[in-house]
């Protein structure tokens, strides 16, 4: 299947076309994808024990993967999906850009790094401008 699971993709058809959204699920073998906000359907759920209340739900439908197409994350465009090989594995790759649209596994790892740097930053205390104050006392002293 073209379309995994926390793509970015643009509808074609139906009540949603021309919207886009994040894959949240697929099913290959029926070639259906869920996308996060698209073909939402509302279920009334009735209470059936004493302690349910009647509701209604909303619940994202599968929609055919093939009335989807892949946006790129690199150019931004909806395109349509290549393969290519590198380093003996088999990425998909932006028909536009050429770019991947698969991320590499050392890509992930070099995110989680930049994260836990910024984490590390934003917890390591602070210095306190307080020399500025002591340069005043002493001009004032003189
Ligand atoms: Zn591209």
């Amino acid at each position: 299947m073209k379309v995994k699971k926390n793509d970015t993709v643009l509808v074609l058809t139906g009540k949603d076309a021309g919207k886009t959204g994040k894959v949240i699920g697929s099913d290959p073998k029926a070639n259906k994808v869920k996308v996060d906000g698209i073909n939402v359907q509302k279920k009334s759920r009735k209470a059936r024990k004493a302690n349910e209340t009647s509701e209604i739900v909303s619940q994202v439908g599968a929609i055919d993967a093939s009335n989807v197409m892949v946006v790129c994350p690199a150019c931004n465009k909806a395109t349509r999906v290549g393969h290519t090989v590198i380093d003996g594995k088999k990425v998909r790759v932006c028909k536009k850009c050429g770019a991947s649209l698969d991320v590499a596994p050392e890509a992930k790892k070099a995110v989680k790094k930049a994260k836990a740097a910024t984490e590390a930053k934003e917890t390591a205390p602070k210095k306190r401008a307080t020399r500025a104050k002591k340069t005043d006392k002493t001009e004032q002293g003189e």
